[in-house]
């Protein structure tokens, strides 16, 4: 595995690769990497002879008061990870070389913003599209990979892919989980120990949704508030939505049907957690 900090070298990397008639997949993460982290790698490789992963922590995409200077980084530890999932180039820039200067042109959403993580995080989703155009643009991967874990953010990217006709594939993987259920974060470890054990509820919240929608149940609303018992239960825990919507629009739904999503966000003492279930999937 080759780790690069300059973007000319990752083009270079990626150009000799291509010419060898090599796939180019792109993983782009913010590090602190785990186990959710790998199995895009591993996704990845099934399609592609090149696996590129970047880990930048992208200055553009937290807000004023958000944990850009706490976010966990663990550069040798990530490095060592990513290489035994396999990863070929780890291309961790600084967030010089990314923004020599102030950015002049950004990419917003057009309206997939207007609601939750959007809502809550004003500018947080043009600072993703942003440092994805320009990780594309560098890699020019055939295949990138992101997880459902960041459901909102997946559907914004897959806008942009189909709007600005981006010749690549975006690939959407699966939520991986600790063996209690939480979704894998890199926040995780923000968690007291209290805390930790009191999150295992977003996942528990989620699943009482699929089981009142397993048994037949199709109101949205009926669906929400079987959910929001397991979290009103615990004091610890302050819920910012918790809703379902239509997987493409993010609009909420009245009727639930097979594909909708329950979108959750909630603080569990103070620690920001997102999950989602597709309702009817396997
Ligand atoms: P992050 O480093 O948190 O920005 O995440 C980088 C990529 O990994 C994003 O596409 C996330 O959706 C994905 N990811 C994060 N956590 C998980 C998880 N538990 N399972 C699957 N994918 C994940």
């Amino acid at each position: 595995m080759r780790v690069l900090s300059a973007i000319a070298e990752v083009r270079a990397a990626v150009a000799g690769a291509r010419r060898d008639g090599r796939r180019v997949a792109l993983v782009p993460t913010m590090g602190a990497l785990h186990e959710g982290h790998l199995s895009l790698v591993r996704r990845a490789r099934v399609e592609a002879e090149l696996v590129v992963m970047s880990v930048f922590v992208n200055p553009l995409q937290f807000g004023p008061g958000e944990d850009l200077a706490r976010y966990p980084r663990d550069p040798e530890g990530d490095a060592a990870r990513a290489r035994a999932a396999g990863v070929d180039v780890l291309f961790a820039p600084t967030p010089e070389e990314l923004y020599p200067h102030p950015p002049r042109v950004t990419v917003a959403p057009a309206g997939l913003d207007a609601r939750w993580e959007g809502a809550l995080r004003p500018g947080h989703f043009a600072g993703v599209l942003t440092v994805v155009l320009k990780l594309f643009h560098i890699v020019q991967p055939d295949l990138a990979v992101f997880g459902q874990k960041d459901f909102q953010q997946a559907a914004i990217v897959r806008a942009m892919v189909e709007d600005l006709d981006l010749p690549l594939r975006l690939v959407v993987a699966p939520i991986v989980r600790e063996p209690d259920g939480l979704a894998m974060s890199s926040r995780n470890r923000y968690l007291a120990e209290a805390d930790r054990r009191e999150a295992t509820r977003l996942s528990r919240a989620l699943d009482a949704g699929r089981a009142a929608f397993a048994q037949g149940e199709r109101d949205a609303g009926v669906l929400q508030s079987a959910a929001r018992a397991v979290l009103e239960a615990a004091p610890a825990i302050a819920v910012d939505y918790l809703v379902v919507v239509n997987p493409a629009t993010l609009e909420p739904v009245v009727q639930a049907a097979d594909g909708d999503v329950i979108l959750l966000a909630a603080r569990v003492g103070g620690t920001r957690l997102l999950d989602n279930l597709v309702l009817g999937a396997p």
